[in-house]
C-alpha cells in the first residue's frame, strides 16, 4: 500500500516536471513562401509534410506588384490554396510583400519551409537560405523533399501544359484544373478578338 502511494507521488512529480519543461519548448511557426500560380500537388505534398512537423504553418503568397505576370490574381491564388488546405487545422494562408525575413519576424515565425525537387533547385535555395540567415539569424530555413512523383512538377510546367490543352490530372487538384481550363479559355477568347494585321 505504502509503496503504491509513493509511486503515485513520484508519478505526479514527473508529470509536473514534464509540464514545466514543455513550457520551455518553443512553438515552431513556419512560413511556406512562394508564388503558387497556381498551387500544384507538389506544393500540397509539402504542406501536408510541413504541418505534421510544425506547430503552425503559414502558406504565404509573395506579391510582387512591379513584376506581376502571374496567370491568377492574388485573390484567386489565395482562394484555391484556402480551399485545398481547409481540412488542415494548423495551416493558414496569407499574402506578403517585401522582405520575407521582415514578414517572418512580424508574424513571430521561427522557420521557413522550402521545397527541394532536384539538384537544380539546390543552388538557388542555398543562396536564398544563407542570405536570409545573414539578414535574420533567428529564422531557420527547413528544406523538405516531395514524393518522387512530384519532383518534376512546377507551376510553370502546369501553366504550359494547360495552355496547350494537355492533361493535368495528377498534377493539380480538380478545382485548380477547372480554374486553369477556364483561364486558358478566357485568354484565348481575348486574343482572338485582337485583329491580326
Ligand atoms: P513553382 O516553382 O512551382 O513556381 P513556387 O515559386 O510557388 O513554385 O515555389 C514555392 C516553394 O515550393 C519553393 O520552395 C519550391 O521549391 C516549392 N515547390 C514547388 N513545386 C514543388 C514540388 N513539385 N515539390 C516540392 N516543392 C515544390
Amino acid at each position: 500500500m505504502q509503496k503504491h502511494c509513493l509511486a503515485g507521488v513520484a508519478q505526479h512529480k514527473i508529470e509536473a516536471l514534464n509540464t514545466n519543461l514543455r513550457g520551455f519548448l518553443k512553438q515552431i511557426v513556419a512560413i511556406y513562401p512562394g508564388s503558387f500560380d497556381p498551387v500544384t500537388n507538389g506544393h500540397l505534398d509539402l504542406i501536408h509534410r510541413g504541418c505534421k512537423l510544425f506547430d503552425r504553418l503559414v502558406v504565404a503568397i509573395a506579391r510582387n506588384p512591379e513584376k506581376d505576370d502571374s496567370l491568377f490574381s492574388l485573390e484567386e491564388r489565395m482562394e484555391m490554396l484556402k480551399a485545398m488546405t481547409a481540412d488542415l487545422d494548423n495551416v493558414t494562408v496569407d499574402a506578403f510583400e517585401g522582405l520575407l525575413m521582415t514578414y517572418c519576424i512580424e508574424n513571430h515565425a521561427n522557420a521557413v519551409l522550402r521545397g527541394i525537387r532536384a539538384v537544380s533547385d539546390y543552388e538557388f535555395e542555398l543562396q536564398m537560405a544563407l542570405m536570409n540567415r545573414k539578414i535574420e539569424p533567428r529564422v531557420e530555413t527547413v528544406f523538405m523533399m516531395p514524393a518522387e512523383k512530384y519532383s518534376y512538377l512546377s507551376s510553370r510546367i502546369v501553366r504550359e501544359i494547360a495552355s496547350f490543352g494537355g492533361p493535368l490530372s495528377g498534377f493539380v487538384p480538380e478545382l485548380v484544373e477547372a480554374h486553369l481550363r477556364r483561364r486558358v479559355a478566357q485568354k484565348r477568347a481575348a486574343t482572338s478578338e485582337i485583329p491580326i494585321k
